[in-house]
């Protein structure tokens, strides 16, 4: 079956600069990730802050062009798209709703503005219809000619929700949707984001840096470390029997008392290491209290199998 979004071999490298005088340095940011989701399905990607998912979430939404590999939509590539085509499959909703509303306009025309530019209806059809999924999404209509300023974050959220579903895409995806929330309002919007999946048969694809989110929501899990990809199954399956050991120490940060504060310090130390300068062998080396001799020298390639895929010398020594 043609999965309905599908990265292969992606990569993203940025030149940057390092300081004056000196030569510009190339940052992998995303290293060769293959992603596969089914239509319908919520493929969940967790990793600390700089592990490359929101750079991924950019090439998804065809914002940010990939330096090598491709991103597929029904097995077309995005590239070749239309970009107005694209906007009407698939469209975000980001972390901080309120950097990414406009100030200045009001809710309902926020909501409305995809409609606008696709030139959907009349101008009062185009409200009706904001106003339709600002009370789907569990805005009364009062509240359509107010501006973001005068709503709280997750009423805010709300709104960005309204606006990306306004347009009935068919892959959302969510890059960080409740981090910004308090803890309360996280709950609502992530019930608010699954009932929203069934009534409009939604695929998401789901950025957080906190598994405890993810396993909420997702329905198949891929972990990223520096770039990669390092594990990729089920969610049922990864709670239950996490492989990798990075997966492993995520998983025990759900288990502290604030989650939201990443992976704790388990002995493997906080420090993420400098993409500029990556590990040589496993990129988790240097942070692995499993590691082998031969971590530290050879990369580990992603090993398939029916428990789903995972890139770890523990593993494919037993092949
Ligand atoms: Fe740890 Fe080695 Fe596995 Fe990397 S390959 S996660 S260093 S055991």
């Amino acid at each position: 079956m043609t999965a309905l979004i599908e990265t292969r071999d992606l990569q993203r490298t940025f030149s940057v600069s390092v300081g004056m005088f000196k030569p510009r340095q190339t940052l992998h940011a995303v290293n060769g990730v293959d992603l596969s989701v089914q239509r319908k399905d919520v493929l969940g990607i967790v990793g600390e802050s700089g592990c490359g998912k929101s750079t991924l979430a950019r090439m998804l939404l065809g914002l940010t062009p990939p330096s090598r590999g491709s991103v597929l939509i029904d097995g077309q590539d995005i590239s070749k798209i239309d970009r107005r085509d694209l906007a009407r499959r698939v469209q975000p909703i980001f972390q901080d709703p309120y950097s990414s509303l406009n100030p200045r306009r009001t809710i309902a025309s926020i909501v409305s503005f995809p409609l606008d530019v696709l030139g959907v209806g009349t101008r009062s059809e185009r409200r009706k219809k904001a106003i339709e999924m600002l009370e789907r999404v569990g805005l009364p209509a009062r509240y359509a000619d107010n501006t973001p300023g005068q709503l709280s974050g997750g009423q805010r959220q709300r709104v960005a929700i309204a606006r990306a579903l306004v347009i009935n895409p068919e892959i959302v995806i969510c890059d960080e949707p409740t981090s910004a929330l308090d803890v309360s309002v996280q709950a609502q919007i992530l019930n608010l984001l699954l009932d929203l999946r069934k009534e409009f048969n939604l695929t998401y694809v789901f950025i957080s840096h906190n598994l405890a989110v993810v396993e909420h929501i997702a329905t198949q899990v891929a972990v990223m470390y520096l770039g990669r990809v390092v594990e990729q199954t089920q969610t049922a399956e990864l709670f239950k029997h996490p492989r990798h050991p990075y997966t492993q120490a995520l998983l025990a940060s759900v288990l502290t008392p604030e989650p939201g504060l990443g992976i704790p310090d388990m002995g493997l130390g906080l420090s993420f290491p400098d993409p500029l300068h990556p590990p040589t062998g496993c990129s988790f080396h240097p942070r692995c209290q499993q590691r082998r001799p031969e971590c530290s020298v050879d990369h580990p390639h992603l090993l398939r199998d029916a428990h789903g895929e995972v890139a770890c010398h523990l593993y494919t020594a037993k092949t």
